[in-house]
């Protein structure tokens, strides 16, 4: 029995089933992904006791000698891993890393531009319920009507016309590469910052598997946790012309106390992530993709762009007749989590939807390949067919339960 088993066993009770849900299941959600136990131990340690306000070197507070070894290690395993000149580890979340770049480059009031939330860009780019789009005049670019890719022709005669600032880039629900190098030949035609938020990405673009945003962006952001595997959090990436500005706008322009116990998390990830197999793993993703879009065609799905070029897709469940709050909840029955997601000129609310969002870092990580790509899609099929049969989702629930037997998860955690 562990000592918050005792303690607490209400927590320990919530801690217990969430081990088990994720080992039981199988999880696409894009953006989630399954961190390593010695990930895990540095979270858990002792790090969280100490404040640490400022930078290694100079900080607000003594006793800082061993978080600052952490920090410095988190940061120059960043600057190796992307190839950058510099590196800022402390933004609590992918969100407060955003935060931190619109301050650097523009001011309250300022035009910027950044895609849509309906057309797969992310809340932080501008929309309006967010700090983003209330602070800024937000322009928000989409995609094409008709490919539903980024055009960066009509993007380029939208910059011309609003001269903004800067120009955010990257998506959350993107299934296609993007080209950095156009949008800062944008960005440079108009005068303005280019921000790459990589946070989906970052695990490719990392190994070269997806286009480069550290040559072209004034600043690269992203999260930690995604396909890059670490804690929860936020990086950012820059050069030494751009690093001062970001500098005091994390500290203290947006930020208290650095979370130092992820910071450490951050480094072992970034260590994980130097390693030769971690660009193994990336590649595993990115075929793993190919194959479940490849298989869901075949079961009659259609997707957004008709396939992908990286860890996720957009399925448009109007070929099957259902809307995406239909689907996300009738494979929830089945043991199976996708988010439910907007597709490009969505007819649909956002609490609806035409699409689900579909992605295989996760289920990666846990070593599914080929064979169960094809399975998933066969229960994807299963599963449209027949949306409100409960005993056809009882059914494949355990099957699931089966396949996930074969490839264990934290089977080592005791709670
Ligand atoms: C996930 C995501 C973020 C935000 O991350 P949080 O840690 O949830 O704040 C920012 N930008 C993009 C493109 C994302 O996909």
């Amino acid at each position: 029995m562990t000592l918050l088993r005792s303690f607490d066993p209400e927590i320990a009770d919530a801690i217990a089933g969430e081990i088990d849900r994720q080992a039981d299941g199988i999880e696409l959600i894009a953006s989630e992904n399954f961190v390593s136990l010695p990930v895990l131990e540095a979270m858990g340690s002792v790090m969280t006791n100490k404040y640490a306000e400022g930078y290694p070197g100079k900080r607000y507070y003594g006793g800082c000698e061993f978080v600052d070894d952490a920090e410095r290690l988190a940061r120059n395993r960043a600057k190796e891993l992307f190839g950058s000149e510099r590196a800022n580890v402390q933004p609590h979340s992918g969100t407060q890393a955003n935060m931190a770049v619109f301050f650097a480059c523009c001011d309250p009031g300022d035009t910027v531009m950044g895609q849509s939330l309906t057309h797969g860009g992310h809340l932080s780019h501008g929309h309006p319920v967010n700090f983003s789009g209330r602070l800024y005049n937000v322009v928000q670019y989409e995609v094409h009507p008709e490919t539903l890719r980024l055009d960066y022709d009509i993007i380029r005669d939208q910059a011309k016309q609003c001269k903004p600032k800067m120009i955010m880039t990257g998506a959350s629900a993107y299934p296609r590469f993007i080209d950095f190098e156009a949008f800062r030949s944008i960005a440079d035609e108009v005068g303005a910052m280019l921000v790459a938020d990589i946070a989906h990405i970052a695990g490719m673009v990392a190994v070269g598997l997806h286009p480069d945003s550290i040559p072209y962006a004034h600043y690269t952001t992203t999260t930690t946790h995604k396909t890059l595997r670490g804690p929860r959090g936020g990086l950012i990436l820059t050069d030494k012309a751009n690093y001062k500005a970001l500098q005091k706008n994390v500290f203290p322009g947006i930020q208290g106390g650095p979370l130092m116990h992820v910071i450490a998390a951050k480094a072992v990830a970034l260590k994980e992530a130097l390693q030769p197999e971690f660009k193994d793993y990336q590649q595993r993703i990115l075929d793993n993709a190919k194959a479940l879009a490849g298989y869901l065609i075949e079961e009659g799905f259609e997707l957004v762009t008709g396939g992908t070029d990286n860890h996720l897709m957009l399925v448009d469940m109007r070929s099957k007749g259902l809307t995406g709050k239909d689907f996300e909840e009738a494979l929830e029955r089945a043991g199976i989590t996708v988010n439910k997601n907007t597709i490009p000129f969505d007819p649909e609310s956002p609490f609806v939807t035409s699409g689900v969002r579909v992605g295989t870092p996760a289920v990666t990580t846990r070593g599914f390949g080929d064979s169960e790509m094809k399975r998933i899609a066969e229960w994807f099929g299963r599963v449209a067919a027949d949306h409100t049969n409960e005993d056809l989702a009882k059914k494949i629930k355990g099957e699931v339960k089966e396949l996930c037997k074969n490839f264990p998860l934290y089977a080592e955690l005791e709670v």
